[in-house]
């Protein structure tokens, strides 16, 4: 028995796991197979980088081996994804959890041609994971038959919901059977998506690892006041002595193509990507990142969502994003899986209504601080300052309003 066995999956999928290095369940792993297994509806919040992915796909993979695919090899389990990267990033996790199992997964999502999905979905699939817009032009076509599935699975809900997915999915449910098992995931919550939940699911099981709408521990969370046309030069000094992999939100293409000329003609090893580029550029930029070809990838909220990249220790918001909700997202990029994070966020003048949304949403206070330059020497000590600073986020919050006003240091560009 193993802590997996233990939750009620059965001994095939220990193989993958101890391969995975899995040795222990996450808590959203522990509090959520058991009910999957038992075939319940789901209702689940789950940190970023909590295991959820493994959560919800290990069960579902646990009872499709165990019944042998109809004839036609129907699909059984769909799940649906807000982004393209998230759907590939589940697809991932899926390859790897089956590991030798006699079952079939495939990914479907726009943005590339559409023949070869077609292709394979028509040679018998158990697990599809999609993106809604490409699912419904599937339908549309009738190059898919839904009507066996058996398990739904909605992974960020919520996102889904923000990208005005709800018709798309709405007209999706309609092709369902209306016996199913549904599973809801969502980072956050608000009143949408519970109206949304209401009409899905049928006495779910409700299952929170987290508390709503926090950051993980795991991330200190920083910012630095700076002037809107200061931050190209603040992140590349930042990033300029930090040879860690870091991840850069901007809030719009613009931005982004923006850092991302500045940083690498300042000869910084730095993507971009976001919805201008082609889906193939985008595929494999991640790639090169995950791989540690690339330095610094920045990205507009499209990649909030899903980018699973191990060890990542820096995530810098160059833009405080519109919604909340993405500033949790982002950050979740790092800490993961029992690692620390960094979060460092540029605050303009202009985004300071927009950080207030945000300490509401997480009900916490993110310590301003002063960026670390040593005088003179032009030389920026990323590590131990802010983790420095970071150790000093409690005391600072104890007297709040005397220490905002004290570390409002101006940013000073250092001579050259
Ligand atoms: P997720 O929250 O699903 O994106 O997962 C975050 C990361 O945790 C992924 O890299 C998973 O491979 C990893 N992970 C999931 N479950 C476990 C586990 N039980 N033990 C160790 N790592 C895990």
């Amino acid at each position: 028995m193993n802590a997996f066995t233990n939750l009620g999956l059965s001994e095939s999928l220990n193989q993958p796991l101890e391969q995975l290095g899995y040795s222990q369940a996450t808590e959203i792993q522990q509090l959520a197979i058991p009910p999957i297994i038992a075939r319940r509806d789901i209702l689940a919040s789950a940190q970023t980088g909590s295991g959820k992915t493994a959560a919800f796909v290990l069960p579902l993979l646990d009872r499709l081996q165990q019944k042998k695919p109809a004839k036609g090899r129907p699909i059984r389990v769909l799940c649906l994804a807000p982004t393209r990267e998230l759907a590939q990033q589940i697809d991932a996790n899926v390859a790897s959890y089956i590991g030798e199992l006699p079952l079939r997964h495939a990914v479907i999502y726009g943005g590339v041609p559409i023949d070869q999905q077609i292709r394979k979905i028509g040679n018998g699939v158990d697990f599809l994971i999609a993106t809604p817009g490409r699912l419904l032009d599937l339908l549309t076509q009738k190059k898919l038959d839904l009507s066996q599935i058996e398990t739904l699975v909605l992974d960020e809900a919520d996102r889904m919901l923000d990208q005005g997915f709800q018709d798309q999915i709405q007209q999706i449910l309609n092709h369902l059977p209306k016996q199913r098992q549904n599973l809801l995931f969502s980072a956050t919550f608000n009143a949408k998506i519970t109206s949304f939940t209401d009409g899905l699911l049928h006495n779910p099981v409700i299952v929170q690892s987290q508390r709503l709408n926090k950051a993980a521990d795991a991330v200190k969370l920083i910012i630095y006041e700076v002037e809107q046309n200061e931050k190209p030069d603040i992140i590349y000094y930042l990033l300029a002595n930090n040879k860690q992999q870091c991840l850069v939100f901007a809030r719009t293409r613009r931005n982004a193509n923006l850092a991302d000329t500045y940083l690498r003609d300042k000869g910084l090893s730095c993507a971009a990507i976001h919805s201008d580029k082609s889906q193939q550029q985008r595929t494999q930029t991640l790639q090169k990142f995950k791989n540690g070809e690339i330095q610094i990838l920045i990205a507009t909220d499209i990649a909030a969502r899903g980018l699973d990249i191990k060890q990542l220790p820096l995530v810098i918001n160059y833009d405080i994003p519109r919604h909340a909700e993405d500033y949790v997202h982002r950050i979740g990029r790092t800490g993961r899986a029992g690692m620390q994070g960094v979060a460092i966020s540029l605050m303009g003048g202009d985004e300071r209504g927009n950080v207030a949304a945000i300490e509401k949403l997480i009900q916490q206070k993110i310590f301003i601080a002063a960026i670390p330059y040593i005088d003179g020497e032009n030389k920026f000590e990323y590590d131990n300052e802010i983790i420095a600073s970071a150790g000093s986020h409690i005391q600072a919050l104890k007297d709040e309003k005397s220490s905002r006003a004290a570390k409002r240091k101006k940013y000073t560009k250092p001579n050259k």
